[in-house]
């Protein structure tokens, strides 16, 4: 069983179950997960094969995308929502780390698209997220939790497997065996953002100034594309950029 909100790449003439949505791997010479569309980062491929292809290399971390390939799709799982708080943290907010919780919260019960957060490291900027999260997680949404590095990533997930011992979640990096599983708690470094579409109600992007994210147009784009049209997704940095 193929997972929901993901993307599975197929060959292109492969015949497609009822349910199942298909998207191409590339438009009009644009890598569709990633929005490459420079002759460096889309290679073509004419030796030894009886038709050209493309591929993109930008994405290949998490595999290869040709133009012999199509991507099949499924929307992200409906789930009900619950009255059970899901939140199991002992800890408290300072009133200062409370207001901005609170507004957050507010702000993205309204449908806020985009909020961002400046703290210094070591403000609590996870805490302050948490009421948040349980908030989509209590109402069936998906998270994704995005940090840029591999290290961050595992001390985010074993922190945030305390607090939410009773949702489901998975840690995605290049290393990782784990293979997504439908889980409604996504954490993971930013280029597996690339394996889904319209998945996500609430993104959430650690050190939003960090390399190699701040510079990465593709992986900016995968981001955006891995989000729900109707999501929302909060920004943290301690040293931002002006952009
Ligand atoms: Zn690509």
């Amino acid at each position: 069983m193929k997972s929901k909100g993901q993307l599975h790449l197929v060959p292109i003439n492969c015949e497609v179950l009822e349910g199942w949505q298909t998207f191409p791997t590339f438009e009009k010479e644009q890598c569709w997960r990633c929005g490459s569309d420079t002759n460096k980062e889309i290679i073509q491929v004419t030796h030894g094969v009886s038709e050209p292809y493309y591929y993109c290399r930008s994405c290949l971390a998490v595999g290869s995308a040709n133009t012999c390939q199509k991507y099949i799709w499924q929307p992200p799982l409906q789930r009900k929502g619950t009255d059970v708080n899901l939140l199991e943290w002992e800890g408290c907010l300072t009133p200062e780390q409370s207001v901005i919780s609170n507004h957050l919260k507010e702000a993205v019960e309204k449908g806020c698209e985009r909020y961002f957060i400046w703290a210094v490291t070591g403000a609590g900027k996870t805490e302050i997220l948490y009421e948040t999260i349980a908030f989509f997680l209590q109402n069936g949404g998906q998270v994704a939790f995005i940090s840029p590095r591999r290290a961050a990533c595992i001390d985010v997930s074993k922190r945030l497997k305390k607090v939410f011992s009773r949702t489901q979640q998975v840690t995605l990096h290049q290393t990782s065996e784990a293979v997504y599983k439908d889980e409604q708690l996504v954490i993971a470094t930013a280029p597996q953002m690339w394996r889904f579409y319209c998945a996500f109600d609430l993104i959430i992007i650690d050190e939003v100034d960090a390399f190699p994210y701040v510079s990465s147009l593709q992986l900016q784009y995968g981001t955006k594309r891995a989000l729900k049209k109707t999501g929302s997704s909060v920004l943290l940095s301690a040293t931002p950029t002006k952009t």
